[in-house]
Order: C-alpha cells, then structure tokens, then sequence
C-alpha cells in the first residue's frame, strides 16, 4: 500500500484517507508518499478517455486506499454538472504561438466551475474525498467534525466555500488579506451563504495569515481543546493532498485532447507553462511526469513576487524582499508551500534535508541547495515572470495575435511563454489559464486601453462589449447577492477566531 509520511520525517505514516484529514503532518511537514510515480499511466490509452475516466483512473493510483467505488461516486459527483464544459477543463488552440516560435501553443480553460478559477477543479473534490475518509475514520470509533480553516490570497477561499458550503460534518473558516483581494473577489466570499460557513478579513498580507492558519494547525494546545469538543482541524490549502490530486488531472486530459485533435502523437513531450504562487499547480504537472504523462518542461510563470525565479536561476530561495500587490493577487506570494514536496522528490525523499531547509527558511527567511540538486530541478523546471507592465502588455498582446481575452494571472503565463523559447522536444506548448478574465475585470479592460468605469461590475459589461463574450452569471449576479459576512481581525486574533467558530459546529 502506498502510505504517506511527512516530507520532514517517516516516523509517522498514514493512509491517503488519514492524510486528507488530517490535511498538514503534526511536524509541519507535508504529507508525501514514497510510491508516487511506481505505477504508471499508459498514455496510449489516453485519447479514449474522458475527463471522468482519467480522474478515475489517476486518483486510484494516487489515494490508494479509496475504493474504485467511492472514487467514481467523487468524480460523478464533483465533476457532473458543477463545469460548464463537457470537457471539464477545455483545451483552446491559439492563432499565433507567443513570441516568434512556432510550436503550437494552446490555453488549457481551467476556470469553468462554479467559482471560476482554476481552484474549483480541486476545490470540488476535496470535500467528497474528506467526507469518505471522515465515514472511514467514524467507522474506526472516532464521531468528529472537520473545520475547515484556510487562508486565501484571493481565489480559494471562495472555490473551498462553494465546495464545503453546507457539507455534512463539517465546517469551513476562510481568511482573506483585508484590501488585498479584488471587489469581485471579496464579494463572491462576503455573499457566500451556508449554515457552516465563517468568512473573515485580516489585517495582514497572504503569507501573514497563511503563517498564522500554520501556527493554528500546530497548536498542541488549541488541538486538545477543540478535541474534546469532537472537533479536528484541517486544511484546504494545496498543502493537502487531496487538493493535489485532482489537479493531477487535468494535464493528463490536456493531453488526451491534444492526441484527439491530432496535435501530438502519443509518446510526444508537451511543455506546461504555469502561473504560479503557492507552486500546487505545477507541482500536479511534475507528479503527472511521474506518473508517465511525456512533459518536455514545466514552466514555473510569476509575477512582480519573483522569488520562485530567483530561487529556479540560482538555488537561492529568499523571501526577504519587498511584497508586491499585483493585479495577480493570487501569485502575490512570497512562501510557495509545495516546494516543500518538490525539493522532497527531487533531493530523493531526504527528509532530514528537508527538515534543515525549512527550519532555516522558518528562522531566517532563506535557504539555499547545492548546484547539483538545483541543476535536477532545471531538468525539470524552466522559469520567467512579468511585471505590472509586461501583464498588461500580454493582455493585450494576446487579444490582438488570437482574439483571446486572458486574465492577469494567465498573462503572466502569457508573457513567460513571448520570452522563453519554447523547449527543444516540446511537440505543443500548454498555458495553463487559472482564471475567468471577468474575475478582474478592471485590469483586463484597462490592458485592452480602456478607460475603466468606477464599478467593477460596469467594467464587466464593459468587457462583453469590447471582446463579444459573456461574464460567467456566477460573478455578473454577485452585486445582487446581500453581504453575509463583515468579520475583520488582526492576524494575533486568528486562533480565537477559528476556535470560536469550531464552537458553534
Ligand atoms: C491559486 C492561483 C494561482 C496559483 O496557483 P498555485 O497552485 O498556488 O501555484 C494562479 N492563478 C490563479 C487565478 C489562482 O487562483
């Protein structure tokens, strides 16, 4: 069986089941499992499968534990008519490949769930993963609740809302940087309706309300109290693996509908270029290569917030620099978590190498590899970024060459892709679009050269107008929903804050 341990130490491991419950590992680590990658997925099978049969088929080689039952009731249920595409995450080809290349290059819509962000792809699976792993835990002896707490720098507190909004036994605490979210953004959390669900803003940026719900999760004390209340924290950050897992996915079904429209042959290597924050996106590509899928290069896309640049050019990750807030709001991250797991396979499941690099970027900000280990990650891992002015340019740029509106955070990809040759093998190149440009809609409209209207909701129409396409109803129906949820606290008051609404489960 595969287990999971954390990334940090093997002296515990645990079933997929427990480590979805659990969400982080009880040192801090995140959980990993040493069988990643043993059994592969034949990519000759591929152009046969729908979205539904490859998320069947990549989910039971990774959460082995979950019956072929359970894990086709989650797929029915997460990705049956909650995505406005048949083919769950779309696959569009582009008129001109970006820059002066000439590899067929196609944008990957991962926005077309409910929330409209790429996040919803996971977000939808999560809660049916945990309520089966909590039935197999309940069957053990142990009735809990799950609270859910999460910090969000934009985008997964809503997809997490909208998938744990009303899910029995559990309930869900979202915390959000307090003007540092879009009005689209902060809407779509503060209108979020459901008996278990606690939206609140902090006065902090993303990495000081993430660091805090880090702190909450380790709190022994906080831990025994909530216990005896029949309560257990978890998380719905991409520190979860059930979060991951289905991201798995869909770079797989991009291949499968590349091999569909005779783009590739199957064998053939496709390059994914990803915008990045937390490194959870790109982290599903590197474990979609290990589990067989042909990936010429993986490129890791920022925005002002570059540290991941820096960190894939010289081995030297620092977050002791100036935090940008960009039109990106949800790369503006200076700690990207699941680098953790990728410095973990990559350094060969050295966990106490692993242990030492976090305790010195938790101590100092900062930790550094050896060229060696760095020289495997560039095997893998290519890298760029854009600022405020290149984002704006690539919306522009995009919508001129392909007549194709992208969001900041795709531009960003965008941008990456104009100024990194495509790798030399790559028979196509993937960007992976993590966002409904009508989640922002001011900055696209103000890259497209227009003036933009005060309200945010007069841009989006806007926009329809401009480029002849339709606001998803979702975000174009938010300013008629009442605001549900005021809350704001300082990031000292977080931990009462989730112990308070644990309280009321
Ligand atoms: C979360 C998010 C990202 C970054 O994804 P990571 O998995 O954190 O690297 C990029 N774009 C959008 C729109 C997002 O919501």
């Amino acid at each position: 069986m595969n287990l999971y341990h954390s990334t940090r130490s093997r002296a515990l491991s645990c079933s997929s089941k427990d480590a979805i419950r659990r969400g982080i590992a009880p040192d801090g680590g995140l959980f990993v499992s040493d069988g990643l990658g043993a059994k592969k997925l034949d990519v000759n099978t591929l152009a046969e499968m729908d979205y539904h049969a490859i998320a069947r088929t990549v989910l039971q080689l990774l959460l082995p534990d979950f019956t072929a039952d359970e894990i086709a009731s989650c797929v029915e249920e997460a990705y049956g008519t909650t995505f406005s595409s048949d083919e769950v995450t779309p696959l569009v080809k582009l008129d001109a490949a970006p820059g002066n290349g000439d590899v067929p290059t196609y944008v990957l819509e991962l926005f077309c769930g409910p929330t409209s962000a790429f996040k919803d792809v996971a977000l939808q699976m999560l809660p049916r993963l945990m309520a089966r792993a909590q039935a197999a835990s309940a069957a053990n002896g142990s009735a809990e609740r799950i609270m859910i707490v999460t910090a969000t720098s934009g985008d997964t507190g809503k997809a997490a809302l909208a998938g744990f909004a009303d899910a029995p036994g559990c309930g869900i605490t979202v915390f959000y940087p307090k003007g540092m979210v879009s009005r689209v953004q902060e809407l779509q959390m503060s209108t979020q309706e459901g008996s278990n669900v606690s939206v609140c803003a902090v006065h902090g940026n993303f990495d000081d309300a993430q660091s805090a719900v880090k702190r909450i999760f380790g709190d022994g004390e906080l831990a025994e109290r909530l216990h005896e209340r029949g309560v257990v924290l978890s998380s719905a950050n991409s520190i979860n693996v059930g979060r991951l897992v289905p991201q798995v996915v869909y770079y797989f079904a991009a291949y499968a509908q590349l091999l569909r429209a005779g783009a590739i042959a199957a064998g053939d290597a496709v390059e994914f270029c990803v915008p990045t924050g937390n490194f959870g996106d790109v982290l599903a590509g590197y474990y979609a290569k290990l589990l067989g899928l042909p990936v010429a290069k993986l490129v890791v896309a920022s925005d002002a917030n570059n540290v991941l640049y820096d960190f894939l050019t010289t081995g030297v990750y620092d977050r002791n620099r100036p935090f940008f807030n960009t039109t990106s709001p949800s790369m503006d991250i200076l700690i990207s978590s699941n680098l953790e797991r990728m410095l973990y396979y990559l350094s060969d499941g050295d966990c106490e190498f692993i242990a030492t690099l976090m305790a010195s970027l938790a101590e100092t900000g900062r930790f550094e590899v050896t060229p060696k280990l760095l020289a495997k990650i560039q095997e893998v891992f290519a890298c760029g970024w854009a600022d405020e002015q290149q984002v704006s340019d690539a919306i522009q740029a995009c919508w001129a060459a392909n007549g194709y509106v992208i969001d900041p955070h795709t531009a960003c990809g965008y941008h990456v892709q104009t100024m990194l040759p495509a790798a030399t093998n790559a028979a196509a190149r993937v960007l992976l679009s993590t966002a409904s440009p009508y989640k922002f809609p001011r900055a696209v409209l103000e890259a497209l050269g227009e003036t933009a209207p005060e309200d945010d909701f007069a841009c989006m129409r806007a926009l329809e107008q401009l480029t002849h396409t339709t606001a998803p109803a979702q975000l174009a129906e938010l300013d008629q929903k009442p605001v549900l949820h005021t809350d704001a606290v300082d990031i000292a008051e977080m931990s009462a804050y989730v112990e308070r609404a644990a309280s009321s489960l």
